[in-house]
């Protein structure tokens, strides 16, 4: 009785109500597609068609909106797909880079929030985030980067299917197959159709082989960038079409290199192993004769290697274009069904890719970088009756919008961790740009081994683009205006000194507000052989044990196998001690070691020594406050992997001549800070600065020779500042130290 009234109450409100309120009670069904390394400038909406024409990605922004100013927030893959789950930056969701990350998907994402909201929920095809997807009733993923031709897929219960065809046509049909057969009709749904087109290797589909092999497409102003007047990190990336292209993966040749200083040696075309002998001889037939003829022409000699670089593009610029045709078919296809079924009245469509891509500006092809080609992402989306069709936003907005968009849209309260704003204010007033709307966004790329692109982050404005370079130290400044193509940094033109100021107030700001502190993230530095190689080596000594006694932190500690060597060998040696100081470690740095460190033959180390935070002060001239929580990150890292171990935290040593040295200021000043992190069980501070300072908190060279680093004095002094310590903590025998005197 009770459930009869109350229908007919809500059956009376509802009768009451406007149409149009009507309409926007009803919540919208959200179709997701989106692909991987899609640049604008291979969409036509965005391009005016100067290299491809995609009649049906138009489709969306002719019916929807078109978004102008539509940026990453880290652009690669899994990054930016841990962006847009979460809403949140990559230090907040923990997906800093592709080489070393598993999403953590027991953390909070829309998905899960419309499932359990009411919400139908699917995904097909890539997923890239290495854990299983969470907050999905229905998924069908590519194994990591996934195959083109006869892609397996991994299926809810973990078993692989092999899917014969070409992968952009078979996750439509999967996304086409749910809609249709296992889509619950009582429900809204959210479906994402996530394509592993147009990523390398750009292979494309049967049907557009030979698309493009009429004509040459116009080449990029900047193909023969010599990176001047920017950053010198610039050079050193391994992306380049000129350097960087295999024979096989790349250019699609059969067997070796026949011209290796032109064409890289060492990755074969494994997409060609994948076809069905008649596949294999319908590729053949596209390919080969093309082939030949440059052959032909490289063996003659009448290729220069500006020419041979232009022919890399085409080659390049071509299959990555065939690729996004399959993508525009896929987008037709899933844009019919919803007309033809009346879906389309109710369903929000957006069409984007993890991040765009470069097509040879700059000589390169991949992503990475904050300029503009693989900062900005595509968005277009159409929405019937609360978007009005055929509109271009301005509103410069992010990946990590897009969660709290879709939680409006789906009228769910945001949770207060999202980092993103709904556009929603944007979407419903025709793309105007919102008085209170945000002035810049914030961007960081953590680094990786793989195509050696220097980690860096910044911000952008409407107008200009602040970058910073922590490896060098380096900041370049652009004007997106005078320099659309981001050619000459003009951070030390004095023209620009007002707006560099600006931007870099800008910058600390957004990394405030955003919470950003690279102190407490932790990072590695395998870019680095050295450092690899020592981490590797360390790797070996810790896995063999026993470890009683760890000295961890930077090149001070590293110092013990140099000037310390002999001080080390008489305190230590018989400790069962380990030097895990890494030469200019930062808290991240040491705090990713621990982390990742294979420490398999260290059960329980009786005492681990910490000193580090003096390089994220010299590097960085980080905020001591920052420093100090990346100290009691490793702190809490030790007490959570060897929860008996007593940790003998030390103060930063001092450093600079004079107390008044800015850098020694800021190392009190991060001491005063983690003293506080001394607790009765397992952490004991230590700050034994006295011993290595003269009258009047002066610092002499004959202990720190650069007024840094130790001497072999200093070292001495060191350990016997600690040694009644260790001995208390560790319950070793006491080293005489009358003897060796
Ligand atoms: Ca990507």
């Amino acid at each position: 009785m009770k459930s009869v009234i109350l229908k007919l109450v809500l059956l009376l409100a509802l009768a009451i109500q406007p149409a149009n309120m009507l309409a926007a009670a009803e919540r919208p069904n959200i179709l997701f597609i989106f692909s991987d390394d899609h640049a604008t400038e291979a969409i036509s909406a965005y391009s005016g068609g100067r290299l491809n024409n995609t009649p049906n990605l138009d489709r969306i922004a002719n019916e929807g909106m078109l978004f102008r100013n539509s940026f990453c927030a880290n652009s690669i893959c899994g990054p930016s797909r841990a962006n847009i789950l979460t809403g949140k930056h990559s230090h907040k969701n923990g997906f800093l880079n592709n080489e070393q990350m598993k999403f953590d998907g027991s953390q909070m994402t829309f998905p899960k929030l419309l499932q359990k909201n009411g919400y139908q929920t699917a995904l097909m095809g890539k997923w890239h985030l290495v854990t299983d997807p969470t907050g999905f009733d229905k998924w069908e993923i590519l194994p990591g980067q996934g195959n083109y031709y006869n892609p397996h897929f991994i299926q809810m219960d973990g078993t692989r299917k092999q899917r014969p065809g070409y992968c952009t046509d078979i996750v439509t049909d999967l996304a086409l197959d749910w809609l249709s057969e296992e889509r619950d009709p009582e429900k809204p749904f959210l479906l994402m159709c996530q394509h592993k087109a147009p990523h390398r290797n750009w292979s494309p589909a049967p049907r557009h082989y030979h698309l493009f092999d009429d004509h040459d497409l116009p080449l990029p102003a900047t193909l023969f960038d010599n990176y001047s007047g920017r950053s010198k990190t610039l050079a050193d990336q391994e992306m380049s079409i000129a350097k960087n292209m295999y024979w096989g993966h790349d250019m699609k040749f059969h067997g070796k290199s026949l011209f290796p200083e032109f064409f890289l040696e060492g990755i074969p075309n494994g997409e060609y192993k994948r076809m069905t002998p008649q596949q294999q001889a319908r590729w053949d037939a596209a390919y080969e004769p093309k082939n030949q003829e440059l052959i032909a022409s490289m063996e003659s000699g009448r290729m220069n290697t500006e020419e041979i670089t232009k022919w890399k593009y085409q080659r390049y610029i071509k299959d990555y274009l065939r690729t996004v045709q399959a993508v525009d078919d896929s987008v037709g296809r899933l844009l019919d069904y919803l007309d033809a079924t009346g879906l389309s009245e109710n369903t929000v469509v957006i069409y984007s890719s993890d991040q765009g891509f470069y097509l040879g500006e700059h000589g390169w092809y991949d992503k990475r970088w904050m300029f503009e080609e693989s900062l900005e992402m595509p968005f277009m989306i159409r929405w019937p009756h609360v978007i009005e069709g055929g509109t271009t936003s301005h509103a410069m907005i992010q990946n990590i919008d897009y969660a709290p968009t879709f939680l409006e849209m789906a009228g769910i309260e945001r949770p207060s961790e999202i980092q993103g704003t709904s556009i929603m204010p944007v979407l419903k007033d025709k793309g105007r740009v919102p008085t209170d709307w945000r002035d810049a966004i914030y961007y960081t790329y953590y680094g990786e081994r793989t195509h050696a692109v220097a980690a860096h982050d910044g911000v952008r404005t409407t107008q200009h683009k602040l970058m910073f370079f922590p490896k060098t130290r380096e900041w370049n400044l652009f004007d997106l205006v005078a320099d659309p193509n981001e050619l000459r940094s003009v951070h030390a033109d004095p023209k620009y000194a007002d707006v560099l100021e600006a931007l870099k107030k800008r910058y600390h700001e957004l990394r405030k507000q955003y919470e950003v502190n690279t102190a407490v993230i932790p990072v590695s530095r395998t870019g680095e052989d050295w450092w690899q190689k020592r981490w590797q080596a360390k790797n070996k000594e810790t896995q063999q044990g026993p470890g009683q006694l760890l000295f961890i932190g930077d090149s001070i500690t590293q110092g013990w196998e140099g000037r310390g060597k002999a001080t080390w060998d008489k305190y230590y040696a018989n400790r069962y001690a380990i030097n895990l100081g890494f030469s200019g470690d930062r808290t991240e740095h040491a705090l990713w070691r621990l982390e990742k460190g294979n420490f398999k033959g260290v059960e329980n180390p009786k005492v681990a020594v910490v000193m580090v935070g003096t390089n994220n002060t010299g590097h960085f001239d980080q905020d001591p406050t920052e420093t100090a929580a990346g100290v009691t990150a490793i702190v809490e890292q030790l007490n959570s992997q060897f929860p008996k171990t007593k940790v003998l935290l030390l103060g930063v040593f001092p450093r600079g001549a004079t107390p008044d040295d800015p850098k020694r200021k800021i190392n009190t000043a991060i001491n005063e800070q983690i003293a506080k992190l001394a607790n009765q069980e397992v952490v004991e501070y230590l700050d034994i600065s006295s011993v290595f300072l003269g009258e009047g908190g002066t610092l002499s060279k004959e202990i720190m020779p650069d007024l840094l680093h130790l001497s072999e004095e200093g070292y001495q002094r060191w350990a016997a500042a600690i040694e009644d310590k260790i001995v208390e903590l560790g319950g070793f025998q006491k080293v005489d130290q009358a003897t060796t005197e």
